[in-house]
């Protein structure tokens, strides 16, 4: 069902497996408006929290469970964001798991079939 370029080391490789690791270590990441810039968010952490961070980007890439994945001060995961944290974050994945047709292939798959250059 799923590409053979998800290979077991990326099914491992989870939002919740991160954010589960990362709270272990004591991760605190706060999200909020800019003071002096309130349509700017600002990401502040120290250099675990920018680690933690890229790590659940690049799982949130290759998430099996679905398009969307909400983490924040009142969401679940909430032991990784500072209460400080103003703001949760809601990475959104596209195309939306909703939306996408039964089937759906990368467009590099698309472009190729039925014709050859
Ligand atoms: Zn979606």
């Amino acid at each position: 069902m799923l590409g053979a370029w998800v290979n077991d080391a990326m099914k491992k490789l989870t939002v919740d497996s991160i954010c589960a690791a990362y709270a272990d270590k004591g991760v605190k990441v706060v999200v909020k408006p800019l003071p002096n810039a309130p349509k700017v968010i600002l990401f502040e952490g120290d250099e675990l929290a920018f680690e933690f961070l890229g790590k659940l980007f690049l799982a949130h890439a290759k998430a099996i469970n679905g398009c969307g994945f909400q983490i924040g001060p009142k969401h679940a995961g909430n032991k990784s964001f500072s209460t400080k944290a103003a703001l949760g974050i809601y990475l959104h994945r596209l195309p939306c798991d909703n939306d996408a047709p039964r089937g759906y292939q990368p467009s590099y798959k698309k472009k190729k079939s039925g014709t050859q250059n």
